[in-house]
Parts: C-alpha cells; sequence; structure tokens
C-alpha cells in the first residue's frame, strides 16, 4: 500500500471520515439512505448492521481498508454476491469490503479464457461466455456471486462433465491481509493457488479471476417431477452415477412448484423434481433420462433444448434472499437407511422443506485429491437439508426437523462441503478438508494472515493457534472462533 495512504489513515485511526478520503470507491455509513438496501445479503436469517460498507474500487482500496480495520481493531467481513449460507458478507459492526463494483469482464474466446472482476455473478459470466458458446462450470444459481463460489470450490450444472469451478480456474489477483497484491497461479505463489481452490476467504480478498473456458452450447435441460416414493428416490442415484458425464443432476425433494408444466392438482404434492442438464448431443440426452422417467410416471416435465444459460431460469427463486437454514453432507452412497429417513422426513415435513440431492463423480473425481484445497473429489453424493425460516411462528420447528433429520443422516457423512455450511464449528469445516489438506490450510493461513484478520467466514485458524491450543489443551467454542487474532 500507498506509504502517504498507510500514514493518512494511521494518524486518525477510527475516523470512517478519513478512510473515505483515500477511497477510490464509496464508503456508505448507517445514516446514508441507500445503506439498508446495501447491507442486505442472501440469508436474512443472518441479518446484520455492519459499521459501515466500502464499495471497493480496486485492489488498492482493498488493501487500504483492511488496513484501517487492522489499525482500528474492527471485524472485517468480505462480499461479492452477498449469498454466503451463514451471512458471512455481513456482520453486526464489521467493516465490510465490498466487493460488487468490481465488474471488468474481458473474454477471450480465441484463447477460451475469461478475466472477471469480482463482483460479477456467475450468471453475469455464464451470459456473456455462452455469447461464444463456452462455459465456466459454476453452481446452480446465477445470482451467486463468482468470489464466494470459487473460492469454496463450486458445485454445479457441469460438476461431472467439466469439474468445479476450481477446476477451471488459472489465476487471481489477490490482496494479502498484509496489503500486498499477488497473482495466484500454478507458477507464482504456488501455495497461495492451492489453498484459495476450496479454502475459501481465509487468505486474502481476490479482486479478479482469470477461467479457462470450456465449449458448452446448447444444452438439453429441464425437470422431470416424479412422485415421491422409497422406490424412486432408491433408483435416482445410480442411474445418475452410472451415466456418462455429460449428465449432472440436482434432484430436490419438495413439495411440486406451481409450474405450467405440473397440473394444478399436483400443486404442492410431496415430489422430487429432478432437474438437470446434459451438456452433449440432445437424443443422446433423452436416452440418458429415459430410466429415470422409467421409475414412475412424472406427474410433469419440462425437457427441452436450450442455450446454457437458461437452466438459471430454474433456480431463479432460489437466489432471492430468504430467512433460511441448511445441514449439509457428503455421502458415499444413498443408502437404504438414508431412503427411509429421507421419506419418512419429507412426508411429514414442515410447508417449504427440501432435501436436495446432487450425484458427483466424473470430471470432478478425476483431480487429484492434493491438487486443490477442496479434496473431497470421490464425494459421491452431497445431500443438503434446507428450510426457510422467514416465519417466527414456524421456525423454530422447521429448524427442530432439519436438524432431526440431519442427525439421523450424519452418521452416513463422508465430510460437507464448506460452501453448504452456516456456523457449524471447526469440527464442521474440518470435515471439508480431509486427507491433510486442514492442515494445509492451516500452514498457508499462517503465512498469509498469521493473526487471522480475515475470520468471517468457513474459519481455518493459522497453524500456530492450533499449537497452543495443543499444548495448553485450551479448545474454544464454536462461537469463539472466529476471534482468535493473536495467534503470535
Ligand atoms: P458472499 O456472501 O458475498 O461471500 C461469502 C464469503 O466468501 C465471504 O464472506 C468471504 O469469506 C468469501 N468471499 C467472497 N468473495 C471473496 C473474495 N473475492 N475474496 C475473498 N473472500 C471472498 N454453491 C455451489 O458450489 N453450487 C451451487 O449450486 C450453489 N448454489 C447456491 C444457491 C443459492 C441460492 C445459494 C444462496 C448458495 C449457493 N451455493 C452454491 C453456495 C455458494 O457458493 C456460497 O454461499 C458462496 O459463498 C456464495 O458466494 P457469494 O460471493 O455470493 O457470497
Amino acid at each position: 500500500m500507498d506509504a502517504a495512504v498507510r500514514l493518512h489513515i494511521a494518524a486518525a485511526p477510527a475516523d470512517l471520515a478519513t478512510l473515505a478520503t483515500v477511497l477510490r470507491g464509496t464508503l456508505m455509513t448507517p445514516d446514508d439512505p441507500a445503506f439498508t438496501a446495501a447491507s442486505q445479503i442472501w440469508n436474512e436469517a443472518h441479518r446484520a448492521t455492519p459499521m459501515a460498507i466500502v464499495r471497493v474500487a480496486n485492489a488498492g482500496d482493498v488493501a487500504t481498508t483492511i488496513e484501517f480495520a487492522r489499525l482500528n481493531n474492527i471485524d472485517i467481513a468480505v462480499r461479492s454476491g452477498g449469498h454466503s449460507m451463514a451471512g458471512h458478507g455481513s456482520g453486526d459492526g464489521s467493516l465490510v469490503i465490498d466487493l460488487r463494483d468490481l465488474r471488468g469482464l474481458h473474454i477471450d474466446p480465441a484463447q477460451r479464457l475469461a478475466w472477471a472482476g469480482a463482483g460479477l455473478t456467475a450468471g453475469e459470466v455464464t451470459s456473456a461466455a455462452a455469447a461464444h458458446g463456452l462455459a465456466v462450470p459454476f453452481g446452480d444459481t446465477g445470482s451467486v456471486g463468482l468470489g464466494g463460489i470459487t473460492l469454496g470450490g463450486g458445485i454445479g450444472w457441469l460438476v461431472r462433465k467439466h469439474g468445479l469451478t476450481i477446476d477451471a480456474l488459472l489465476s487471481v489477483e489477490i490482496v494479502t491481509p498484509d496489503g500486498d497484491v499477488l497473482t495466484a497461479s500454478a507458477d507464482e505463489n504456488e501455495d497461495l493457488f492451492w489453498a484459495v481452490r476450496g479454502g475459501g476467504g481465509n487468505f486474502g480478498v481476490v479482486t479478479r479471476f482469470c477461467y479457462r473456458l470450456h465449449p458448452v452450447d446448447e444444452v438439453l435441460g429441464g425437470a422431470l417431477v416424479l412422485p415421491l416414493t422409497a422406490q424412486v428416490l432408491r433408483g435416482i442415484v445410480p442411474i445418475a452415477a452410472e451415466a456418462s458425464d455429460e449428465l449432472s443432476i440436482i434432484a430436490m425433494i419438495m413439495e411440486a412448484p406451481p409450474v405450467p408444466f405440473v397440473p394444478a392438482d399436483r400443486h404442492g404434492e410431496m415430489s422430487i423434481m429432478l432437474t438437470f442438464v446434459w451438456a452433449g448431443d440432445p437424443d443422446a440426452g433423452r436416452d440418458a433420462i429415459a430410466p429415470f422417467r422409467a421409475l414412475a410416471e412424472p406427474l410433469g416435465e419440462l425437457v427441452t433444448p436450450m442455450p446454457y444459460p437458461a437452466i438459471y431460469e430454474f433456480t431463479a427463486e432460489a437466489g432471492t434472499p430468504q430467512a433460511s437454514t441448511i445441514r449439509s453432507l457428503f455421502m458415499p452412497s444413498l443408502d437404504e437407511a438414508a431412503v427411509e429417513a429421507v421419506v419418512d422426513a419429507l412426508t411429514a415435513g414442515p410447508a417449504g422443506s427440501m432435501v436436495q440431492l446432487r450425484v458427483l463423480g466424473g470430471a470432478m473425481a478425476r483431480v487429484p485429491v492434493d491438487a486443490t484445497a477442496f479434496a473431497q473429489r470421490d464425494a459421491k453424493v452431497m445431500l443438503s437439508i434446507m428450510n426457510g425460516i422467514g416465519d417466527p411462528l414456524t421456525a423454530a420447528d422447521a429448524i427442530a426437523w432439519n436438524r432431526r433429520l440431519f442427525a439421523r443422516l450424519a452418521p452416513r457423512a463422508s465430510g460437507v462441503y464448506a460452501n453448504f455450511l452456516e456456523d457449524e464449528g471447526e469440527a464442521r469445516i474440518r470435515s471439508a478438508y480431509p486427507a491433510g489438506a486442514f492442515e494445509r490450510l492451516a500452514a498457508v493461513k499462517r503465512r498469509y494472515d498469521p493473526t487471522n484478520v480475515l475470520h468471517r467466514n468457513q474459519n481455518i485458524r493459522p497453524a500456530a493457534v492450533r499449537r497452543v491450543e495443543r499444548e495448553t489443551g485450551f479448545e474454544p467454542a464454536a462461537s469463539t472462533l472466529g476471534r482468535s487474532r493473536s495467534a503470535n
């Protein structure tokens, strides 16, 4: 960071007005009429009032804001698309580094490369790349920010064909907690590049991503709505797992939605909405989904060739802000006990309950386990239990239902995806990083953020903190994990 700027903000530590004068971007405080809208995050269950929001204009603003927060011992929250399930993109009393104005996007179709600012959403990059018949494998919802999805891994509609989002990541521009602006790639700061591919926002604030683009033009996609029975549910995972990599499915076990392709008298019936993308020849795709249709007569279906970005229309509503709770797990299979638990729970669940099932494998599984911090390469199934909890009269029951089903399934878990965690304690974070990845991340954290400046995330505390705890026998409670900033 510029030495003059450092002197300036150091001279008047707690003064936000001073900070505002040295930024290229804008600083918003709660007295700004636009502040409430700017502090909106996706998960309203974690609604918060930050001290201020800095809408950064460049990497220099990020460095300045981090320095200001460090000098004043203020918590930092980092926000890209605001879709953190744990609400980490905001926080009471925190200084939000809001990246949404970093919207630069350059696509080089000949080289099949995209350079994208960290304020863009998955949907925006997908639409722009689709104009060239190209795509990055992001997630299932267009409004999710590039920042969170990429740094956590990124599991979506192309996961079996083209892998995770991080498997398409070639480099990042990242501002470290020390204010250095670095490039991390396979050839530069390799430890950092390994860590940001799955380790979340623990190591710095990424301002720009460079992705390799895959050829993805028209796809066969849509939804088959099947009745919820044990026999149908049992059949889904084996069919999806045996299909070729062109097929990636997301099955949502939920009340049949009031969409035109489901007859009105079946709306609200508990069902399995099997959504999918087949990234290949449409006729072969129709053959690939025929076995699902053979499981039971669908309540309704909409299956059609479409431009790849159109699949986001099926999930657009999920991207609107809502109060929500989630528990998620990877599983080696959906065994008989799990089928029974899910069917039991969903047939007697509170309104709006949902279980989401993703069948993995394919390209994601072909990357060596130690190539990226995301180390769940052999996960076969991801199951997520989701409840809306916006109604105070029913929220407690919905949370209790969610946790009861989770408790039944947890013994079958083979880990969890960090991007689908709420604040669930260090054991759960640890289970996101098997095969030595957690320890390796803690070592990288110690190198780049030894005092845990960036802790409003699925926090990997620096290795030194961990050693002190082992030696003293002290293990902090989950609620205090983020505050262990005195590592040295
Ligand atoms: P934010 O709240 O802005 O960021 C989340 C956290 O990530 C931040 O607090 C910070 O710690 C870190 N972070 C974000 N940007 C940066 C950055 N540039 N530099 C450093 N740290 C940063 N995930 C999937 O993999 N596949 C899916 O299909 C999928 N679908 C989803 C659908 C919905 C409706 C929602 C709400 C989430 C979904 N997710 C999915 C999970 C999603 O990937 C995570 O919630 C992700 O963290 C959201 O990213 P964001 O940038 O929008 O969130």
